[in-house]
């Protein structure tokens, strides 16, 4: 509810997303072909090498990049940059459907090479490990057996595995080498090695090398990673699950209205100031505002919240809400993408295509991650073949290829994006609109919390509860004098006094003159006097004995209610008490925040008596509220919670409350209103309901809590993976080692088993970022 301040003294707006010292423009594109870490930051330095471009930032789980630019640059321009760096793309913006149907195929196309890749695959396997026992050996002579091997091992390795062929070698030639070329020079070795041992048999028994084959290896490897992509890519699509039902909400059809005649037009075809007809059971078509009828509205899809609003001529309703019970005829004012429903859906696209920290460090060690994985294979390689057990030359070869196989930084690239589309995704079906991810780390490290007290903490709506008129003065002249004055105010004080007015039935006149003093009260001129409406402070600064009736007066006070002096002509004539209701929900929400060891606190304008009574009633302590702070102090009160060392959020309505959302850590701007998701605060809560501020702190925590751990789990995954994998076991468990076997094992990777770890540990960060998709369901 934007509550008005001053005439005088104009409050600054939060500042518009549009306005905010953004790039002259920005870009988003869609990306395809990505498959890890190294992927991510191959693409953004391509689009960082066009010139013009200022920054990009890539999200692996959605599979977008998001360009900012100085000066125009030409979208192919872009697009050729990405497919000259081995990816595809193309613009995002009018291909949303495209996407998805890209999307679908890529994963048809996966599952049927994984298929073929696991049919192929289950002859050789049965080869490899039982071909050299009798009555198989005797019926196909290992020569022959080879053979066949070799047969079904070529479509596995060059055309089910051949994308990893063409993804390492690309990124060889721009020397940007990535977990493709892990697995193609892994699968190549086994396979090379096994080919020459089919073809030259009697060149291997020469060198005294046993002429034995690893086809199975490499068929194995590649189907259990094309298993794993298979599972990934369908678990990837579930993260962006609440992104796409977001999208899914835009109404297709809209009725125009032309002089009682009625007309369907597709929704792009709606221009701003036509009238439209909505018939119950409708979505909304577009934004604007009621100019006949009345009905009420589920908004939920937009905001979460379940309880149906009521509208009536002149109130402003938003696209895509569900029209319940009535018909209405309305007039269109935001079409296209101007839409609350395209604001939500961009600030959420821009939320998941940004960075967190805690990703940056993942980038940069995916980066040198290859060549060190490399360099150890071939320690690896090498200790095997001068140190190992006969035959030496297999060992060697064994144990580079399960280094190379196990080293995948694919859960490294997956951790941090995944669960940030998870959790901002579930974030926008709850009504809780993230900036960005590092709006989402301030809010998981939030140790305070400041409320705004009127329209945030109460309803925003008080009503006149007692009037207390000097002697000589009856109640409603004092209530038709203010309500004069008040007149042109947009405080919700003012529309409560104007309001009972009306409602007694009183003449109000029109003022002549009209000043407003932001946080104290107004001056106006009504028929000839002088009129002031507002603190007792204010009052007595105007040279006004604010004395009278003041025992009266406190008592109200300390009963929650606001009191404002009304004077003309230089003395006081009586006081109005108006009473603002806490919202439903806000003692719990303070419990909910004060159990997740948040400090909760309140500031007000309002007297330190009225904010006292009502900071009771919420269960706010009595030492946690600053009251009479001015709307300019607000911002230094932030600031003097944050010398104490403490990370605070301040949450208010976003209009009046700008300088105080930007001083703190985390602002978070609440609303039932229209315009909303265009507010620039760190965290917008498109419910007015306040169960929605510890939801949304809570969500964010749970967020980074879950990239934390899928970055830990990915590391460590790796640091015990690879020295596995070269071998470090055996040193232990070797016959006759420090520990001996263990039940039988020695302490030897097979390559196979590093492919299966590789799959599941990308599959098992992925799934753990789905959980979030859960949060708030109890
Ligand atoms: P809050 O911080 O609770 O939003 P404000 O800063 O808007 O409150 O106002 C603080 C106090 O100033 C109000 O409680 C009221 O006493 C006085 N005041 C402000 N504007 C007006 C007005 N238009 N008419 C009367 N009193 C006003
Ligand atoms: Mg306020």
């Amino acid at each position: 509810m934007p509550e008005f301040i001053g005439i005088t003294e104009p409050q600054p707006r939060t500042p518009r997303i549009e306005d905010q010292g953004l790039p002259a423009g920005s870009q988003q594109l869609s990306i395809s072909g990505m498959h890890c870490a190294a992927c991510v930051g191959r693409v953004e330095g391509a689009l960082l090498g066009v010139a013009g471009v200022r920054a990009a930032r890539v999200n692996l789980a959605v599979e977008r990049a998001e360009v900012d630019f100085a000066h125009a640059v030409d979208t192919a321009d872009l697009i050729a940059a990405v497919r000259a760096a081995g990816f595809d793309a193309h613009a995002a913006e009018q291909s949303r459907d495209a996407d998805q149907a890209n999307r679908e195929r890529a994963v048809a196309a996966l599952r049927s090479r994984f298929t073929i890749a696991a049919v192929l695959s289950l002859p050789v396997v049965v080869l490899g490990n039982f071909g050299m026992f009798a009555p198989l050996r005797d019926w196909l002579p290992m020569e022959t057996q080879n053979v066949i091997m070799l047969l079904l091992a070529i479509p596995v390795q060059g055309w089910a595995g051949g994308q990893f062929l063409r993804g390492g070698w690309n990124g060889l030639r721009h020397r940007a080498p990535d977990m493709n070329l892990l697995i193609a020079v892994g699968t190549l070795a086994a396979f090379t090695y096994s080919t020459a041992a089919t073809l030259w048999p009697a060149a291997f028994r020469r060198s005294g090398i046993e002429p034995h084959t690893y086809f199975d290896t490499a068929v194995v490897i590649i189907t259990l990673i094309l298993l794993g992509r298979l599972l990934e890519a369908r678990a990837r699509a579930g993260t962006t699950l609440a992104m796409r039902r977001l999208l899914d909400l835009e109404p297709r059809l809209a009725h125009r209205w032309v002089d009682g005649v009625v007309t369907d037009v597709a929704l792009d075809r709606v221009m701003p100031g036509e009238l439209l007809l909505v018939r119950p059971g409708e979505q909304v078509p577009v934004d604007g505002v009621i100019v006949e009828g009345t009905s009420s509205l589920d908004l939920s899809m937009l905001t979460g919240e379940s309880m149906p609003v009521q509208a009536g001529p002149g109130d402003a309703v938003t696209g895509a809400t569900l029209n319940q019970t009535g018909a209405f005829r309305m007039r269109a004012e935001r079409v296209g993408k101007d839409t609350v429903l395209m604001q939500i859906v961009r600030l959420v696209e821009r939320a998941q295509t940004s960075k967190a920290n805690v990703q940056r460090l993942a980038d940069r060690i995916a980066a040198v991650f290859v060549p060190v994985v490399f360099a150890i294979a071939a320690v690896a390689c090498a200790a095997w073949f001068a140190f190992g057990p006969e035959p030496r030359l297999a060992h060697a070869l064994l144990a580079g290829v399960s280094v190379l196989i196990i080293a995948c930084p694919c859960a490294l690239g997956l951790a941090t994006p995944t669960a940030l589309v998870a959790g901002t995704g579930r974030g926008a079906e709850l009504g809780v609109l993230v900036r960005d991810a590092a709006a989402l780390e301030s809010a998981g490290n939030i140790r305070a919390l400041v409320f705004d007290k009127t329209g945030t903490l109460t309803r925003g709506r008080p009503a006149v509860a007692a009037i207390l008129a000097l002697p000589g003065m009856e109640p409603n002249r004092v209530l038709a004098l203010a309500a004069a004055a008040e007149r042109h105010s947009e405080h919700p004080l003012a529309g409560a006094i104007v309001r009972e007015a009306e409602s007694r039935g009183l003449a109000i006149a029109t003022p002549q003159d009209f000043s407003a003093e932001a946080g104290r009260g107004i001056v106006a001129l009504v028929e000839g006097s002088a009129v002031l409406v507002g603190t007792p402070a204010f009052l007595a600064g105007q040279g006004i004995d604010a004395a009278p009736l003041e025992a009266q007066r406190v008592e109200l006070e300390a009963q929650a209610h606001t009191v404002v002096g009304v004077a003309a002509d230089g003395t006081l004539r009586g006081w109005i008490a108006l009473r603002d209701t806490l919202k439903e929900g806000a003692r719990e929400a303070v419990q909910a925040l004060e159990a997740q060891s948040i400090e909760v606190w309140m500031i007000t304008g309002d007297n330190a008596r009225t904010a006292a009574s009502l900071a009771a009633e919420a269960g706010i302590a009595p030492e946690r509220v600053l009251a009479g702070v001015l709307p300019a102090g607000k911002a230094g009160r932030i600031g003097e919670l944050q010398a104490r060392g403490l990370r605070v959020a301040m949450v208010g309505d976003g209009l009046n409350d700008a300088p105080a959302l930007a001083q703190a850590d985390l602002g978070i701007a609440m609303g039932s209103g229209t315009d909303v998701a265009k507010e620039a605060s760190d965290l917008t809560l498109v419910r007015s309901d306040l169960a929605a501020v510890p939801l949304a702190l809570g969500l964010a925590r749970r967020t980074l809590q879950v990239i934390r751990q899928n970055l830990f789990w990915a590391f460590v995954y790796n640091v015990i993976g690879i020295p596995i994998a070269a071998g470090a076991l055996v040193l232990l468990l070797r016959e006759g080692g420090p520990i001996g076997p263990l039940f039988g094992w020695r302490g030897e990777l097979n390559p196979m088993f590093a492919s299966l770890a590789m799959a599941l540990s990308s599959v098992s960060v992925v799934t753990s970022s789905l959980r979030l998709r859960r949060y708030g369901r109890g």
